[in-house]
């Protein structure tokens, strides 16, 4: 369960803290598109500010690749958190350095400095101790709020927790609360959607959802091989090759635990407007492929997730990005909404999904991290967060 030393435990007062956040949002012109990430940290800037302390916020943007490229700079950023949380807030154009050692110096209890994107030097993602020990020279205490990179052992994410005080933010420890119980010590029946595009990015979720979960249902892109896997001709349907022997073994081992849909809906093209049918599971015709789940499995499921304890969903059943092919996916996001079960939605595309459905609000946890809450659900440890101080 969560046992590690969040900002509560710290004492703030006049002292400077480096505080990791996921600010990768989307920029165009200049501007911030989605600022849900940078939102998502005010909770744990606010409480540090109001306890006075300096804060000094470091993050990545993008895949800058370890070179300076001024489309990921995070000054638009540090202009938009400006605003939403009605102050002043400082930037420095380098995020480790004379420059950067200079902008934190001038910092006093209550004030709020943006250090440029972490991945203009190779030293964030090779982890480079002297990049995380300069980064950790800027500040008294150290704080992890950035589940999204939670997953990754980079210089700001885990390296500087080798050199300061280390401890959680409040949306670390949201994120680690929710999907850590709902693997550990879930309200049954626990029931496991997967979904999305390929079977291979999710091959250990899958492994290790078969043996805590109850049930995994599976839709999208990624039913596809299972459907394979079992011998039916699929058409022009998105498969995966190479994940077949793997879709067979988890066929095996997930035995009734597994299910797949009953009900598909095809398509003569790839595109909205392509002629559409629905067919119960059988052979595909050859040039149709399937692009979303029937309605009788939305049907099925959606028996299944009102009785949940618990649900956790990745994953979109079909291609929602085409209306005609999105019932499969909002079905299965308003079954979930309606259900007294715990809810956990993670992953960009469902996340994008649950909001368009317009139940956003009637899901218990909505993740910020795809990667780290997949990671989370695969049984896997997160440097990020085991790098932090444990509760005593
Ligand atoms: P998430 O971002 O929630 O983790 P993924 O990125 O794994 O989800 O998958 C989302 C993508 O999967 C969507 O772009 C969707 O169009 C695609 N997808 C879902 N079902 C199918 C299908 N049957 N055929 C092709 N693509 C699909
Ligand atoms: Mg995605």
């Amino acid at each position: 369960m969560f046992n590690k030393k969040t900002v509560e435990d710290l004492d703030l007062q006049g002292k400077k803290v480096l505080v990791r956040v996921d600010f990768n949002v989307p920029i165009k012109d200049g501007t911030v598109g989605d600022d849900t990430r940078i939102r998502a940290a005010l909770p744990t800037i606010e409480y540090l500010l109001e306890h006075g302390a300096a804060v000094i916020l470091c993050s990545h943007l993008g895949r800058p690749k370890g070179k300076v490229q001024p489309e990921f700079s995070l000054r638009p950023v540090a202009d938009h958190l400006s605003k939403l949380i009605d102050k002043p807030v400082a930037f420095s154009e380098e995020c480790i350095g004379p420059v950067a050692e200079q902008a934190a110096e001038a910092l006093k209890p209550g004030d709020v400095l943006v250090l440029e994107n972490t991945r203009f030097y190779a030293g964030e993602t090779n982890n480079d101790p002297e990049m995380a020990k300069q980064l950790a020279a800027l500040a008294d205490l150290y704080v992890n709020d950035a589940f999204g990179s939670a997953h990754r052992a980079h210089a700001s994410t885990e390296g500087v927790a080798n050199y300061l005080p280390a401890v959680a933010g409040f949306l670390m420890e949201k994120e680690i609360r929710y999907l850590g119980q709902a693997i550990a010590n879930p309200a049954r029946p626990f029931i496991a959607i997967l979904g999305g595009a390929k079977i291979s990015d999710k091959i250990g979720v899958i492994r290790n959802l078969l043996k805590k979960a109850d049930q995994v249902l599976i839709g999208g892109g990624m039913a596809n091989t299972f459907f394979k896997a079992q011998g039916y001709p699929i058409g022009e349907s998105l498969v995966e090759e190479e994940a077949l022997d793997t879709a067979r073994e988890l066929l095996d081992e997930g035995g009734n635990h597994l299910r797949l849909p009953v009900d598909v809906v095809i398509a003569d093209r790839f595109e909205n407007e392509a002629e559409r049918r629905v067919m119960s599971m059988g052979p595909v015709p050859e040039g149709w492929r399937i692009l979303d789940i029937g309605p009788e499995t939305v049907d099925t499921f959606g028996k299944i997730i009102e009785e949940a304890g618990t649900v956790v969903w990745n994953g979109p059943m079909g291609v929602f990005e085409f209306p005609r092919f999105s019932e499969g996916t909002f079905g299965v996001a308003r079954a979930i909404a309606h259900s007294q079960a715990t809810s956990i939605v993670g992953g960009g595309d469902s996340v994008a999904a649950v909001q368009e459905a317009g139940v956003a609000d009637q899901i218990t946890h909505i993740s910020t991290g795809g990667g780290a809450s997949l990671e989370m659900l695969e049984g896997l440890v997160l440097p990020g967060l085991a790098a932090l101080q444990d509760k005593e």
